[in-house]
């Protein structure tokens, strides 16, 4: 799981964010380790259907739609033939959908769809980007249906693939997103992504500024997990606690407007 790729990213989402030096090293360690990059909907329809997976296969992914993923992950991507999944969070794209709320640059719809026709999945990742375990039945809805429906509209395909805001699920929440009509959705976690966990719960590992390539090299076979979910937990912690500061900035900004 990679959010921004950027050298210079904003203080908000640093930690979470790779160099575009490191991703390209990365994305050479993948290679070189015969890892074969497939898209989330592809894992999930080979588990449903019983059909024979690539060898090593990966899954190489994006959240919330950084700017980065398109200027500096595509030509990478697209240089070693890797398919990979990006999830976005429509409120947060540049376009009319916008609501000023992301953490940093982020693509604009075109980018969307030049990533989309480069054989990059575009799955739902939200509106608004909240913990949406935290969300009342309608709110959730909202969440969910907004995504899909502006997905949908602005690249003629129904997203197939969600993954959850901060990796937050519960029972009610992986409902819904069934509901909607979501295939299969990702979550974070300590561990790869397995069958047994069901096509809603699936695992994910985290690759951030601090990895390095034996790091990476560990994670992707599967080594020395815990210690990098340890480092999740507390930063998904810190990155909800800096979106709730912006948040009350603004209102203390429009009330006194
Ligand atoms: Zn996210």
């Amino acid at each position: 799981m990679y959010h921004a790729i950027a050298a210079d990213p904003n203080e908000a989402t640093r930690e979470l964010s790779v160099t575009p030096e490191a991703f390209a090293a990365q994305m050479e360690i993948v290679g070189e380790l015969g890892h074969t990059p497939i898209t989330t909907a592809q894992l999930a329809a080979s588990w449903r259907s019983g059909r024979p997976l690539p060898e090593r296969p990966v899954l190489v992914t994006f959240d919330d739609g950084y700017e980065g993923v398109h200027r500096h992950a595509l030509p990478v991507l697209a240089k070693h033939g890797f398919a990979a999944t990006l999830f976005v969070s429509t409120g947060w794209l540049r376009g009319p959908h916008d609501n000023g709320h992301a953490l940093d640059t982020m693509l604009d719809w075109p980018q969307v769809r030049e990533l989309a026709a480069e054989g990059v999945e575009i799955g739902g990742h939200s509106h608004t980007h909240p913990q949406l375990d935290q969300l009342d039945d309608d709110a959730l809805r909202r969440e969910l249906i907004l995504c899909k429906e502006i997905v949908t509209d602005q690249l003629g395909t129904v997203p197939a693939s969600f993954a959850y805001p901060y990796g937050y699920s519960s029972r009610r929440v992986r409902e819904k997103v069934r509901e909607t009509g979501y295939a299969q959705a990702l979550a974070v976690g300590n561990g790869l992504a397995r069958r047994r966990q069901g096509p809603y719960a699936l695992l994910r590992v985290t690759v951030r500024r601090g990895t390095d390539a034996e790091e990476f090299r560990r994670l992707i076979e599967g080594r020395a997990i815990a210690r990098n979910f340890a480092r999740d937990r507390a930063f998904t912690k810190g990155y909800a606690m800096v979106r709730r500061a912006r948040q009350v900035r603004r209102k203390a900004i429009r009330s006194r407007v």
